[in-house]
């Protein structure tokens, strides 16, 4: 079985060829982050004129490295949620152009539970399982008992975790997005600020980072009007240790409340080395039992292949959808 995914959410093209949800083809990612650097953050507009000048050599490359003729495929798989609506419609309107024309079913993917399904591309899961879920857009906890099927325990109750890494990083004056660099300079520091660690103590799955980015700001305001300079390196770690405190314990927590047998981290932020680090040690450390799975860095962006090993569970499930598939920006579980 051979699923075609496209991924047009947010400011990645990607068009991908999975064979059985787990035998990455074909993979291609055109990122237009370039685009957006000197704006500070994704300009919805330019994105979606990006999606459409990109999708249609994607989907070529894609088959070309796959080696394989669209004759061959067996199903397309698309998001159509969540994300900023004129991006998702560059990929469900290609998705059904090529899905129409050739004849194949059109199977509708959630890009959250494409980013929960990039863990496969590592190990089988093993249900029920634990995902905590972290990037641009969101934070949450989501319990599965089952395959394609999605229990949210918690979430943000305002910025998510990708989305405090880059406002902070641009008080920093660092280029969008700051993950990554934040990540590097915060290996470099010490936790000397040590910022509130927010939430932790409720009784709750659910997290809070504005907090948090206001106390950062605050101490960078403060500073600079008494025109002291901090240390880069300080700050970037100090915000690292507490986001990554708060995500591994509540994370550590739920695992311990609900019968699970895996755990897995996923999205954009699932990249970051400390968190990477600081889960593995923590869950052999007090979960051995279980096992964890973090998706290679290059599929915790976001990418099309992750989109067709979540197609394929769906298409597994006979979930479909016709030509009147519509992008839905606000999609949850
Ligand atoms: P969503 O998936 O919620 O719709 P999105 O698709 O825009 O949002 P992703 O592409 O999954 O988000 O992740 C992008 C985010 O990941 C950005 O906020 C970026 O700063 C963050 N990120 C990337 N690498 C790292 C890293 N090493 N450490 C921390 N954050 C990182
Ligand atoms: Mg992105
Ligand atoms: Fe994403």
């Amino acid at each position: 079985e051979l699923i075609l995914g496209i991924e047009s959410s947010c400011d990645e093209t990607s068009v991908a060829v999975v064979k059985d949800g787990k035998i990455i083809l074909s993979n291609i990612v055109a990122s237009q982050i370039k685009s957006h650097k000197r704006f500070g953050g994704v300009v919805p507009e330019v994105a979606s004129r990006h999606h459409v000048e990109q999708i249609t050599r994607c989907i070529e490359q894609s088959l070309q490295e796959a080696q394989i003729t669209k004759k061959e495929l067996t199903a397309v798989a698309v998001t159509y949620g969540p994300g900023l609506v004129g991006a998702l419609l560059i990929g469900v309107q290609a998705a059904k152009a090529f899905a129409w024309a050739n004849d194949l079913p059109l199977v509708p993917v959630n890009h959250m539970a494409g980013h929960i399904y990039a863990a496969r591309f590592e190990k089988p899961l093993q249900f029920p399982l634990l995902a905590l879920v972290v990037s641009g857009g969101h934070t949450e906890l989501v319990y599965m008992k089952e395959d394609a099927s999605y229990e949210v325990l918690g979430e943000t109750r305002d910025d998510a975790a990708g989305e405090a890494y880059d406002k902070v990083g641009r008080v920093m004056g660092l280029s969008y997005p700051s993950g990554k660099e934040i990540d590097q300079l915060a290996h470099l520091g010490t936790d000397r600020y040590h910022f509130p660690r927010a939430m932790l103590q409720e009784d709750n799955f659910d997290f809070s980072f504005s907090g948090l980015k206001s106390a950062f700001i605050n101490l960078v305001h403060n500073s600079e009007q008494r025109q002291e300079t901090l240390s880069q390196e300080d700050l970037a770690a100090s915000f690292q240790a507490s986001v990554v405190e708060v995500l591994v314990k509540k994370t550590i927590r739920a695992a311990k409340t609900y019968p699970v047998k895996q755990l897995i981290v996923a999205g954009g932020v699932a990249a970051n080395q400390g968190l990477r680090e600081t889960m593995k040690q923590k869950v052999s450390a007090e979960l051995p039992d279980k096992t964890l799975i973090i998706p290679p860095l290059r599929l915790c962006g976001d990418n099309a292949a992750m989109i067709a090993a979540a197609g394929h569970v769906e298409f597994i499930q006979n979930k479909r959808a016709d030509l009147a598939l519509n992008a839905c920006p606000g999609l949850s579980f």
